[in-house]
This record gives structure tokens, C-alpha cells and sequence, in this order.
């Protein structure tokens, strides 16, 4: 059988420079698909759809809020046709009911096992509306190599450079903090892939630099040691998010080609200072996620902290504006308190003000997210700074043997 799988389009920020990195969502489900189902992929944010291919089913993977307006669209369209339409992805599950209305089928959770069961009720036309394990993750060790085959390598370059391809080792958060939707999406527990399996997977792509899109390393010492450790003959390069602030990891995450991360930086402490500091003494970049709009923010407040990012000199700064996405705290704080004015989940760009501020005005809010962008990328431009970052990937990779030219794959 045939399944059309897409990947809606969705607004970029605008003041972020437009690169396109190869979706993970829709690689790893097409990885549970059972063997004879031919995949045919479509990356909307770079290819037109081409509604008249010949499809037994559709699926539409969506990760972002931004995504969800445009995703029903597509549903609609290839409904009307008479072609049945499953959802899938984390932000089905985050829109879950809405999404239905547009749906043959929600699938909600994690789809390792469980696809054999779809297709078989597809097949004797028996879909259910909804299928829901988000309650009941599968066995992470059931987690396979991502279909990386359906995607056109060819779209994710930026410059004539490849992009990083995306890889995972685990799945799931301890933490809940205030703006993020994980702990509901994959649960509070931290559940380690083997490591065994994800270094075979890390060996097998076809590019030394990866992105290693776990929600947070930094969960447990002794499998981020491990992890590390199993790492290091690979000499990949590799960015991701925060790793623990312990000397004997970070060193173990360098030596392993920890090239960047991405650290939320919320306020102007010394221990963030001191943080970003011990990154950069182990040669790993640091680009800061700025989220502006929090209640303890004021006018006075957010300029203090643009002006401490510079002092620390971060390497790349990317600023947005605090958004509630569903089933987050952030939302079920500001819904109560009636502070959300705008529902429309296209504005949910995180580069749009939707919630009524505490300290300011949506409007100010909105001139001090520009106002960051301006400051932070005054003396040096946003692509100077990404240079430099590139830099030190090319310095690391001469370092150890590492560097080939990039070669662009068709
Ligand atoms: S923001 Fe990061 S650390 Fe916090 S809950 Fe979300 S994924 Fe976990």
C-alpha cells in the first residue's frame, strides 16, 4: 500500500535566519511502518504538495501549533477526494479534539508497535477516530532507525552546506517547566534508549554533524557518562540541548564533539553566568533560547538581560515571546486568568504576543522583542555569529581527523 506522508508548512520567526533542518517526527514514524507500505514524503516548508499522487491512505505529521491550521486544510483537500486522513505527531496530541474534525484517524503517543493495528483496521475499513497511548509509551528499545531514506537530502542545505541530521537517545522529561507541553506529551519519566542501538544509528548517517534533539541531556549523570563515552570513536559533531553542569561530563560531552547547545537563559545570575562560562571552557558554543513575557519580566528587566547576554557573550541568541501552548502550565495559568486574547493557532508563532502581559503592554512586549534581535545582533550580525559557530565545528573536525568537505547529496 501506498501512505502519502506530509509535513504541513508553518511561518518561520521572522527575525531568525530562514534554514530548513531535516523533520525527525515524520522519519521516526515512518520507522514503525510495517515493510510493505511504500512511503512517499512531502516537506511542505520546501516542496509543493502534488494533490493528485495516487494514495491508498494519507498521514499528516505535525509537530509545531503553527502547523495545525495549514494541516487541516490539507486534510480537508485530500477528504473531499474521497482519501482517508490519519494525524499524527506532538502537535496532534497537544489538539487533539479540534484535529479529529478534520481526521479519519488521531493517532496520540508513541507509534513503535502499533502501527500493524492502524493499517489492519484501514485495511478492512474500520479506522477508528482515535487512537490513544499517550498514556502507555511502548518499550523504548522498540524505538528503530529512522526512515531517513524518505527524505530529499538535497532540500536541507543552507548556503550549499548540508544541515545536521536529527538522531535521539531517549524520550520523556523529569522536569515540567512553566512554557513546555513535554511532560504531557512524553511523560515525567526520563526513558534512556540502549545506547548500543542509538550509537549504531548515530554511525550509520551519512554526516558527521547531528543534532541531538533529546529534550534535556542533562537527566542522569551516569547515562550521559555512558552515552558520551560510546560517543567519542564516532568523531561526530554534534549540538543539542543542555548537558549537565558537572566538569567530568562536560569534558566527556567534549571529547565526544559536543560542538553546541541550546541553554534557555531566563535570568542575569552569576550562576547562569558561571554556566555558560564552564560551556565555553570546554569549547562547547552556547546558542541561548531567550523567552521574553514572563510575569517577573518588566521593561527595565528585559533590557538588563540583553545587555547581560552580551556580557556573556553567547554565541547565538534566538529570542521569542513567551506562548501558551496547550497543556502546558503557561497556558492553564493564563486561560484561567482570562489572559489570552487570541485562540487563532497561526499566531502561536512564539514571535506573536497572544496573552495580555503581566508588567506591559502586548504592544511593548512585541517593540521588546525587536528590541532584543536589534541589540544582541548589533555590533555583529546574526550570520557573522553563526560563521564563527561554523568555525568551531571546522576547527574541531581539522583537530581530529574528522573534516571532509560537505558533500551534497541528490
Ligand atoms: S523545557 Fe526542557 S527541561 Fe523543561 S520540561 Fe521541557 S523538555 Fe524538560
Amino acid at each position: 500500500m501506498k501512505l502519502q506522508l506530509i509535513y504541513p508548512k508553518w511561518p518561520k520567526l521572522a527575525r531568525q535566519t530562514e534554514f530548513h533542518l531535516p523533520p525527525h517526527g515524520p522519519v521516526v514514524f515512518a520507522a514503525t511502518l510495517p515493510k510493505d507500505v511504500e512511503v512517499e514524503f512531502t516537506d511542505e516548508n520546501l516542496e509543493e504538495i502534488d494533490f493528485k499522487t495516487e494514495a491508498d491512505l494519507v498521514a499528516i505529521s505535525m509537530m509545531l501549533t503553527a502547523q495545525v491550521k495549514r494541516g487541516w486544510q490539507i486534510a480537508d483537500i485530500y477528504r473531499q477526494k474521497g482519501i482517508k486522513v490519519i494525524f499524527g505527531g506532538i502537535a496532534t496530541m497537544l489538539h487533539a479534539e479540534e484535529t479529529m474534525a478534520h481526521a479519519d484517524a488521531v493517532f496520540l503517543g508513541e507509534a513503535e508497535g502499533r502501527m500493524e493495528e492502524v493499517l489492519a483496521d484501514f485495511k478492512a475499513g474500520k479506522l477508528k477516530p482515535c487512537y490513544n497511548y499517550l498514556n502507555d509509551p511502548p518499550d523504548i528499545a522498540m524505538v528503530g532507525t529512522a526512515r531517513r531514506d524518505i527524505l530529499h537530502d538535497s532540500l536541507y542545505t543552507h548556503k550549499g552546506l548540508r544541515m545536521v541530521d536529527l538522531v535521539h537517545a531517549s524520550r520523556g522529561c523529569r522536569f515540567n517547566c512553566y512554557p513546555c507541553a513535554v511532560a504531557y506529551l512524553g511523560g515525567r519519566k526520563f526513558r534512556p534508549r540502549p545506547i548500543d542501538k542509538t550509537i549504531a544509528e548515530m554511525a550509520a548517517i551519512d554526516n558527521n554533524r547531528l543534532f541531538v534533539v533529546d529534550n534535556s541531556l542533562a537527566q542522569n549523570s551516569k547515562w550521559q557518562r555512558d552515552l558520551f563515552r560510546a560517543m567519542i570513536p564516532l568523531k561526530k559533531k554534534w549540538c543539542c540541548h543542555p548537558i549537565e553542569d558537572k566538569p567530568e561530563i562536560l569534558d566527556l560531552a567534549a571529547q565526544a564533539g559536543a560542538w553546541y547547545v541550546y541553554q534557555a537563559v531566563f535570568d542575569t545570575s552569576d550562576y547562569i553566568r558561571e554556566r555558560i562560562k564552564r560551556y565555553h571552557d570546554h569549547g562547547i558554543g552556547v546558542e541561548g533560547t531567550i523567552l521574553l513575557g514572563l510575569d517577573t519580566h518588566t521593561e527595565d528587566s528585559i533590557r538588563q538581560l540583553i545587555d547581560f547576554l552580551l556580557e556573556i557573550e553567547l554565541d547565538l541568541a534566538e529570542f521569542t515571546v513567551l506562548t501558551p501552548f496547550p497543556h502546558t502550565k503557561a497556558f492553564d495559568e493564563l486561560h484561567r486568568q482570562k489572559r489570552i486574547f487570541s485562540y487563532d493557532w497561526d499566531q502561536y508563532t512564539a514571535d506573536q504576543v497572544v496573552y495580555q502581559p503581566k508588567n506591559m503592554s502586548a504592544e511593548r512586549l512585541r517593540e521588546l522583542l525587536d528590541y532584543a534581535w536589534d541589540s544582541f545582533y548589533h555590533e555583529e550580525s546574526q550570520s557573522l555569529k553563526m560563521a564563527r559557530l561554523f568555525q568551531k565545528v571546522v576547527r574541531k573536525e581539522m583537530a581530529d581527523g574528522s573534516f571532509r568537505p560537505r558533500r551534497q547529496r541528490v
